[in-house]
């Protein structure tokens, strides 16, 4: 057994992971109950004290030697990946690339973003000198889903550790293969020390991660229904949590736009990854003097989609079986209400395999445009200007992501969308750029990976204020004068009563 494989009971339960192309067994693994979660969790703070102890400077060769170990074996972990999730091989090392771009930011700008820094101690305290450092929480509970079952949960994996903390990591029960060999390719690098501990099984599992003793935050992925689980069950012990949740994402073209690099922009953010993307492309509002010349060029780019279980192909299928039936009820609502079938229609679902399809004219009150798809589904509405491309866009419970394509406008569009990221005549680029925080409002969650607010998250905030000399006026004694208080106030009056 090595340090970071979770100790289970003697005759653990176990489960298979499969890949969902074909049926095959990818891998076989143990259901950790309550006992091993808490188990890892303790082992865990005592990695956390070494780990924190090494300083910035040494975490930083660490994280340093552990990307270049995710570098040499790229290629086995993409393969895990594509055999886990049924996603072509290239998605899976693109997937893979952003992570190890994001440690490489995390793990180089910790000390710029989370060291001691001295700040402004004010007037009335200028006998003091004060000083701001991040210190990190400990352990880190890390609960990913299966749709980019590396890049997700290393926005909070890579960031924490970065922060000095130890994480738990339980991946989603569809995706635990690679969380292991995430979690063994960083324990040839830390001694064997626990620093980075997996634990494997269902629900419940990630439910004993939330509720374990010692654990200083829980970063949760996933849907938005079992964020609120997740949250209730930390309320119990105050735990902090972070939430990136689901989305419903919308591209607003506008007049201006260039068509063809829209219409690109909108079939691959709403079917790579057969639209399984937090923050895909699920709607797209196109202003009426271009709608027509948009959707043709989206009509021709989906129609000339590969998708099936091709290793090559340009999708793969539903990752989770039970997903397909949510794609066919959103796509027979839209019809039955009135949208018009562009490319594909229910036909196109044949578990677990879904091919591209587009429906125009989608009433917005259709579960296609109020529920999170997750499918290869693209909703094309004409909307009359670009200000009710905005009301709609933000006519939503979610706030994850958006996208904008405008020549002259997208900055300026860009800031009345109520959501967290938004990108400007590309898409999803923002989730690229390590130094950009990701993460969402509303029904799409709160808190931020990424950037120097994603360090910050697993750390908490540690003032202290230092007294360089004794005030001639002392006002927080039992000395205090009223002559002292006249002063005091005379000094508020001139410089804050006037
Ligand atoms: P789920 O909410 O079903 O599961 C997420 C994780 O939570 C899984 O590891 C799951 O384990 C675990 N879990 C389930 N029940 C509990 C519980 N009671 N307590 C603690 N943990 C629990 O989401 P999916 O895995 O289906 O992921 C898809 C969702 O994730 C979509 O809504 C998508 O939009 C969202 N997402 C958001 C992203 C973002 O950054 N905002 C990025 C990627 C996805 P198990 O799998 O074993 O049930």
């Amino acid at each position: 057994m090595t340090a970071t494989e979770v100790p289970v009971a003697a005759a653990p339960a176990t489960f298979e992971s499969l890949d969902p192309r074909t049926g095959d067994v990818v891998g076989t693994h143990p259901v950790h109950d309550a006992a091993a979660v808490e188990a890892a969790v303790a082992r865990a703070v005592d990695a956390a004290q070494w780990w924190a102890d090494l300083g910035f400077a040494e975490r930083r060769n660490r994280l340093g030697e552990w990307r270049k170990a995710l570098v040499r074996r790229l290629d086995d972990l993409a393969r895990i990946v594509s055999d886990e999730t049924g996603k072509p091989l290239d998605d899976s090392r693109l997937e893979l690339v952003l992570a190890i771009d994001h440690l490489a930011w995390a793990s180089g700008n910790a000390e710029k973003v989370l060291r001691r820094r001295k700040v402004p101690a004010g007037l009335l305290m200028s006998n003091q000198a004060a000083t701001l450092a991040y210190a990190p929480l400990g352990v880190v509970g890390v609960i990913g889903p299966w749709n980019y079952p590396v890049f997700t949960p290393m926005g909070s994996i890579a960031y924490a550790l970065a922060a000095g903390n130890a994480v738990v990591f339980k991946p989603s029960e569809l995706t635990p293969g690679v969380g292991v060999a995430l979690a063994d390719t960083l324990a040839e690098i830390v001694e064997g020390r626990p620093l980075l501990q997996v634990v494997t099984g269902f629900g419940e599992t990630g439910a004993a991660l939330c509720r374990a003793p010692g654990i200083g935050k829980i970063a949760f992925t996933g849907s938005t229904a079992t964020a609120k689980r997740v949250m209730a069950a930390c309320a119990e012990s105050l735990t902090p949590v972070l939430m990136e949740c689901g989305g419903k994402d919308a591209l607003i073209v506008d007049g201006d736009a260039d068509l063809e690099a829209a219409a690109d922009a909108a079939v691959w953010g709403g079917m790579s990854n057969a639209g399984q993307t937090c923050v895909g492309v699920e709607r797209v509002y196109v202003v009426a003097d271009v709608a027509e010349k948009f959707t043709e060029h989206v009509v021709a780019k989906a129609r000339a989609l590969r998708p099936g279980g091709n290793p090559a192909g340009d999708f793969g299928p539903m990752t989770m079986a039970s997903q397909s039936e949510i794609v066919r009820r959103h796509i027979d609502d839209a019809l039955a209400k009135g949208g018009r079938a562009v490319v594909g229609g229910s036909e196109s679902v044949h578990a677990p395999f879904i091919d591209p399809v587009v429906i125009v004219d989608v009433p917005e009150d259709s579960s296609a445009i109020t529920e999170e798809t997750f499918g290869p589904l693209l909703v094309v509405n004409t909307v009359p200007d670009v200000d009710e491309a905005v009301r709609r866009a933000n006519a939503t419970g979610y706030g994850l992501g958006a996208t904008v394509f405008s020549k002259k406008r997208g900055e300026e569009i860009a800031a009345r969308l109520r959501c967290g990221m938004v990108a400007i005549n590309n898409v999803i680029s923002f989730a690229g750029i390590p130094s950009l925080p990701f993460g969402g409002v509303g029904d799409s969650g709160f808190g931020r990976i990424h950037g120097a607010d994603g360090l910050r998250e697993f750390t908490r905030p540690q003032s202290v204020a230092r007294q360089k000399f004794a005030l001639p006026i002392a006002v927080t004694s039992f000395k205090r004068t009223s002559r002292g208080m006249g002063a005091l106030l005379g000094i508020v009056r001139l410089r804050h009563g006037r």
